[in-house]
């Protein structure tokens, strides 16, 4: 039994995926679940709005000279983000099928974490080896011989018209869905921020801070060059270019904004309007969004500040390694 490499059939073997892909799909949506039972509430859309505008300027600032010097830039055509912050609607039968497709891409493609040691002892412990390389080729799409460029559609219809069609899955898709802020690029674009729930007191702080979070990030997006955002189609890992700088940017914006909460008391009052309690600190937040956030924060390190958010900010994307050579 050694030698661990797993086999990847050409065919694909749909029923097995699905049979395994079910229960991987519902294990995930349960485990994720917010689990709220009570209605939810609109979080205060004037003072997110009020928060926003204070992100965007902390932005211009910030990120100068690269986000406020592109060619028709969001400051320069008075792009005001108050205007494009909004509740998250109810979710309707499309918003259930690309939410769901994505998740089910994600599960479908988790490798296994490494386990068990040589002889069948006991398993060691997560911390043990959760530091080391997940096994690649055992993820359920790569078992069953899923190409995400060939089988795309069949997958569509597997969580439109199978998982869908699951009793009691609706409910919690929606949860689901409302829970996690997003961003809509057709109309404007438009920014939703999640409902609360009946939130301890405490809780509303962390939820707020974590809105600011999303909304750094959301913004960082809008601010992206769209030379940038065409690389999607170039790069092999696209959730590096789609999330991986999205996130680094993020975070730094977000970092910047609460080191100046926490020494501007004026400042930070403003962000933390109507709440009944606050903490000490604000919290702090570390790269991630699966591998994308760290690999692009390893690219970050290489290149330097400047670089990365010329590429980023300006489309100078050579300057990130990011542009194929031209062929004469
Ligand atoms: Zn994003």
């Amino acid at each position: 039994m050694s030698g661990t490499k797993v086999e990847e059939p050409d065919t694909l073997r749909w029923r097995m995926l699905e049979a395994e892909l079910k229960p991987a799909l519902w294990a995930y949506l349960k485990k994720e679940d917010p689990g709220v039972s009570s209605s939810p509430e609109t979080q205060s859309m004037e003072t997110l709005r009020k928060v926003g505008d204070l992100i965007m300027g902390e932005a211009r600032s910030f990120f100068a000279p690269y986000a406020d010097t592109a060619i028709a830039n969001k400051y320069s055509a008075r792009w005001k983000y108050p205007e494009h912050i909004m509740p998250t609607p109810t979710p309707t039968f499309m918003d259930r099928v690309s939410y769901l497709m994505n998740r089910a891409q994600m599960v479908g493609s988790q490798e296994e974490e490494p386990t068990g040691v040589a002889g069948g002892q006991e398993e060691k412990p997560a911390e043990v080896v959760g530091g080391q390389r997940k096994k690649s080729g055992t993820s359920i799409f790569s078992r069953h011989g899923y190409k995400s460029d060939r089988d795309e559609a069949k997958l569509e219809r597997f969580v439109g018209e199978k998982m869908l069609r699951e009793p009691g899955i609706g409910p919690i898709v929606d949860r689901h869905i409302l829970y996690f802020p997003r961003l809509e690029p057709e109309r404007g674009p438009t920014i939703y921020v999640q409902p609360k729930y009946q939130l301890p007191k405490f809780l509303e702080c962390i939820l707020r801070w974590k809105s600011i979070f999303r909304l750094s990030h959301e913004l960082v997006h809008v601010l992206e060059h769209e030379k940038f955002t065409e690389q999607r189609e170039e790069v092999e890992f696209k959730l590096l270019v789609q999330e991986g700088f999205t996130e680094v940017l993020g975070v730094q914006l977000y970092d910047h904004v609460r080191q100046k909460a926490i020494n501007d008391r004026g400042f930070r009052a403003k962000l933390e309007e109507g709440l009944p309690m606050t903490y000490d600190k604000p919290p702090e937040k570390t790269v991630e969004y699966g591998a994308a956030g760290p690999r692009a924060e390893e690219i970050r390190r290489e290149v330097g500040d400047d670089n990365f958010r010329a590429a980023y900010f300006l489309g100078a994307v050579k300057l990130v390694g990011l542009e194929k050579e031209k062929k004469p």
